[in-house]
C-alpha cells in the first residue's frame, strides 16, 4: 500500500472529522501519501481528490459534519460510475481507500472492492443510527443521543409545568437504538421502537397507570422507523381515547445530526481511523473496523451489512419498562 485516500459518504455524523484526521495522520506517520476525496463517491467519479498532509486536518476534532463533505451519489451504483471512479483512483496512483459511512456506503464499498480487487478498502462505521453489526457504537451515535436528551430535558420543563403529554420523534432509520437509549437517559414513560410492537391499548394503559399515580407529565419517544405510525399519528390515536393530559408532538429532525462531537465520538473516531490505516498496512481489505467490548475488531463488510445479526439489547428493553413505572 503506497497511497491512501479517505472519503465520507451518506449522512454526516459527528466524529467523522476525528476519523479523517486519524486516517491522514496515521498514514503520514507510516510514510504513505494521503488524499482526501470530496463529497463521497461523487468525488471519486468527478476526480475531486486532493492531497492532504498533517496540517490539512488541524483544528477539526471539535467540528460536527465532515470537512470532506458528503453526498448521496446514484451514479456510483452503476457499472459505468464505478469504472470511472476506478480510473480516477488509478490516475492518482491510489491503491487503498478508507470509507466512512453507513450501510449504503459499505454496500458500495463491498461491490467496488469485489470488482476492482487491486484497490484495498476498509470501512469505518459513521452514522448516528448505530445500525451496523460488528461495532457496539458507530461514529456520531453517542453525540446524537446527547443532543436528543438535551432537547428532551428542555421539553420536560414545559411538559411538567403544564401537565402535558409529549410525543417526541427521534431519528435512527429502521433502528431503535437512539430511541431506546435516549428514552432511558431522559426517563421517558414509553419508547415506541421499530423492533418491538407496542399496541396503542398497551400504551394508553401505561399512561393511565402513570396518571393514576399522579405523574405530572409524560414523555413518549417514537422512533422514526416505528412501523405502526409516526409521532403525530400515535398522538392522535392516544388523544382520542385518553384525555388526562394536554397532548403535544415534537419531531426533533436534523438537529440530531449536527453539533460538536462528544468526547466519546472524538476518541472513537481517532481509534477507528488509526485502526483503519493499520489494517490496510497489514494487508486487510473489504473489512470494517469496529469497537467491540472496548477492543478494536475487524468484521467483514458482508457481516457488518447483515442486519439480521444486529439487535437491541434485551436487558435494556426490560430495564426501560421497569424503570418507567
Ligand atoms: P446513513 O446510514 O447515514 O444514511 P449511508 O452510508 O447508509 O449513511 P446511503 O445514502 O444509503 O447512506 O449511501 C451512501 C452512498 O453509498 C450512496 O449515495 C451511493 O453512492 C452508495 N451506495 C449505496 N448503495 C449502493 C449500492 N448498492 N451499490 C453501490 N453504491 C451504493
Amino acid at each position: 500500500i503506497k497511497n491512501i485516500a479517505v472519503l465520507t459518504s451518506g449522512g454526516d455524523a459527528p466524529g467523522m472529522n476525528a476519523g479523517i484526521r486519524a486516517v491522514i495522520r496515521t498514514g503520514i506517520f507510516h510514510g504513505r501519501n494521503m488524499f482526501g476525496v470530496q463529497q463521497g463517491y461523487r468525488g471519486l467519479i468527478e476526480n475531486n481528490i486532493i492531497p492532504m498532509n498533517a496540517r490539512s486536518v488541524s483544528n477539526i476534532l471539535h467540528m460536527g459534519g465532515t470537512i470532506l463533505k458528503t453526498a448521496r451519489c446514484l451514479e456510483f451504483k452503476t457499472d459505468e460510475g464505478m469504472e470511472t471512479a476506478y480510473r480516477n483512483l488509478q490516475a492518482n496512483d491510489i491503491d487503498a481507500l478508507v470509507v466512512i459511512g453507513g450501510d449504503g456506503t459499505f454496500t458500495g464499498a463491498k461491490r467496488f472492492s469485489e470488482k476492482f480487487e487491486d484497490i484495498k478498502v476498509i470501512g469505518i462505521p459513521g452514522t448516528i443510527d448505530n445500525d451496523l453489526y460488528g461495532s457496539d457504537f458507530t461514529l456520531g451515535y453517542d453525540t446524537a443521543i446527547n443532543t436528543v436528551i438535551e432537547a428532551i430535558d428542555k421539553i420536560r420543563d414545559t411538559a411538567d409545568s403544564h401537565d402535558r403529554l409529549f410525543f417526541i420523534e427521534v431519528m435512527g432509520r429502521d433502528s431503535g437504538c437512539i430511541a431506546l437509549r435516549s428514552g432511558i437517559a431522559s426517563g421517558a414513560e414509553a419508547i415506541l421502537l421499530p423492533e418491538k410492537f407496542t399496541s396503542v391499548e398497551d400504551l394508553i394503559a401505561k399512561l393511565e397507570s402513570g396518571a393514576s399515580t399522579k405523574k405530572s407529565s409524560s414523555i413518549v419517544i417514537v422512533a422514526e422507523g416505528h412501523k405502526h405510525g409516526g409521532a403525530y399519528d400515535i398522538a392522535k390515536q392516544v388523544e382520542e381515547r385518553f384525555d388526562y393530559y394536554d397532548t403535544k408532538v415534537t419531531i426533533l429532525g436534523h438537529l440530531q445530526r449536527g453539533g460538536s462531537p462528544s468526547s466519546f465520538d472524538r476518541i472513537l473516531g481517532s481509534r477507528l481511523g488509526y485502526a483503519a490505516v493499520n489494517a490496510l498496512i497489514n494487508g486487510e481489505t473489504r473489512k470494517m473496523v469496529g469497537l467491540r467490548g472496548n477492543e478494536i475488531k475487524l468484521t467483514s463488510l458482508e457481516d457488518a451489512l447483515n442486519t439480521h445479526t444486529f439487535k437491541l439489547e434485551d436487558d435494556l428493553l426490560e430495564m426501560a419498562q421497569v424503570l418507567s413505572i
